[in-house]
């Protein structure tokens, strides 16, 4: 009897499992200020470096352009333009939202990078390449980028 896995072997037993992990992950100094500032005051933050003049949102700690450490924190509002924007179709278990789901990516006005996050009233149709956006708050923030429900259609709030 050889030990040797050959053509004609039966497949790999397989066994179905759950995992559920529960983690704490640290924001780090930028990203307690900014995400303190959009809980508290639903203000969005960026930073600005001192070499280029790039604003980055969310803020990074070092200009991706220029390699520059980043200090100046600058206001921002929360009007912007959509770009790549994307339709999600697929359903699968324990998804938070049930598609069609609507992303895009978000540069908000003075700012010179984009974040994801999700469109809200869309009508149904050709999706544009392009949107002036506005975000839609949540009443009660606790601090997260989930504090923006969507972006919408719109530059004013
Ligand atoms: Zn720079």
């Amino acid at each position: 009897m050889s030990n040797q896995v050959s053509e004609g072997s039966p497949p790999p037993l397989k066994i179905k499992g759950r995992m559920e992990i529960e983690y704490t992950w640290s924001l780090g100094r930028l990203g307690t200020r900014f995400f303190e500032a959009i809980r508290t005051e639903r203000r969005l933050l960026g930073i600005r470096c001192p070499s280029c003049r790039g604003v980055l949102v969310p803020p990074l700690p070092t200009c991706g352009r220029c390699f520059a450490p980043m200090s100046e924190w600058v206001d921002l509002p929360d009007t912007g333009m959509a770009t790549s924007i994307v339709p999600y179709l697929l359903e699968y278990p324990g998804q938070a939202l049930k598609p069609p789901i609507i992303f895009a990516k978000i540069r908000l006005d003075g700012a010179d990078s984009s974040f994801t996050h999700i469109l809200g009233d869309i009508p149904p149709g050709p999706l544009p390449q392009t949107l002036r956006v506005r975000a839609r708050w949540r009443a009660e923030r606790i601090g997260s980028i989930e504090d923006i429900v969507c972006f919408v259609p719109g530059s004013t709030c």
